[in-house]
């Protein structure tokens, strides 16, 4: 699909690599629907947008909460028109937590990890689908959707088992949920991001953030959100690109 034109609904906009891939898609022309709990955040970006004469549309939600992702939808598409791109940003990273040594990892901890990475990311996808498919096509397609990964779904470290089991989720339902919608022509991505450069690891010590560059087989450095945010670009223009979850991470080996 030629990105000018289109619109994307895009979550977790209003920081890291949901911010850098709005900022890249409204760059190239795409109307950008912003999805986020942070309200400044996404207002923020939208503010940003806008001054760039391309129409947004900011609005706060929980990716979680069905009647609120649901009313999300409908405002972008009121507002912005067709969504053709779905890109999946929102999620959480709790720090390190360990099972049966302090009690941290509990039940709570455990669910609410799954319940944004996972089952919000499932939540956005079906409430999306359920309108992309009614869309004419465009170019043989009616749209793409974006999901993000991490590599802790193969490389989950110790005291990430919540991360790791709702990224591996993320990466698993991809492919059945590409061979489901195929048959409307809308296609279904993940990217598996290595340690990129955002919010998110803020509160990593630079000992930890150098240990893990040193991993990299090449460039040895943190990932940055606009190479995240080109591979987005690419995936959307590249109608070939299908069912797969594609590694970003400069050849890190964490095990
Ligand atoms: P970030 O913390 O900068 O941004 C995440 C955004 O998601 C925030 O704006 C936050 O408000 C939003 N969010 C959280 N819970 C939400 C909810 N329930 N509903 C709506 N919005 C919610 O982090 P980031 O680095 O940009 O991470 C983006 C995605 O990339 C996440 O899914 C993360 O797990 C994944 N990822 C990040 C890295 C990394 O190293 N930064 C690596 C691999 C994967």
């Amino acid at each position: 699909m030629k990105l000018s034109g289109l619109t994307a609904l895009i979550t977790g906009a209003g920081s890291g690599l949901g911010e850098a891939v709005a900022r890249h898609l409204a760059s190239q022309g795409v109307r950008c629907g912003l999805v986020d709990l942070n309200d400044e955040g996404v207002n923020r970006v939208a503010a940003d947008i806008d001054a760039q004469d391309i129409d947004t549309a900011a609005v706060t939600a929980d990716v979680t909460d069905h009647d609120a992702v649901k009313s999300a939808v409908k405002v972008i598409e009121d507002t912005l028109g067709p969504i053709r791109i779905v890109v999946n940003c929102a999620g959480i990273a709790p720090g390190a937590k360990l099972v049966g040594r302090d009690g941290a990892h509990d039940l709570d901890l455990f669910r609410k990890t799954i319940d944004i990475n996972l089952v919000g990311a499932f939540n956005v996808m079906r409430l999306a689908a359920e309108r992309m498919v009614q869309y004419d096509e465009i170019d043989g397609e009616r749209g793409v959707i974006i999901n993000t990964a991490s590599i802790a779904a193969w490389e989950g470290q110790i005291g990430q088992a919540a991360y790791a089991a709702s990224k591996g989720g993320v990466a698993s339902l991809t492919l059945p949920l590409s061979r489901e919608l195929a048959k409307s022509a809308i296609r279904v991505m993940a990217i598996a991001p290595g340690i990129m450069e955002t919010p998110m690891i803020a509160g990593m010590s630079d000992k930890v953030k150098d240990a893990l560059v040193e991993k990299s087989l090449h460039p040895k450095r943190l990932g940055q959100p606009e190479e995240f945010a080109g591979l987005v670009a690419h995936i959307c223009e590249n109608a070939f690109l299908n069912g797969s979850t594609i590694r970003l991470d400069g050849a890190v080996r964490l095990s």
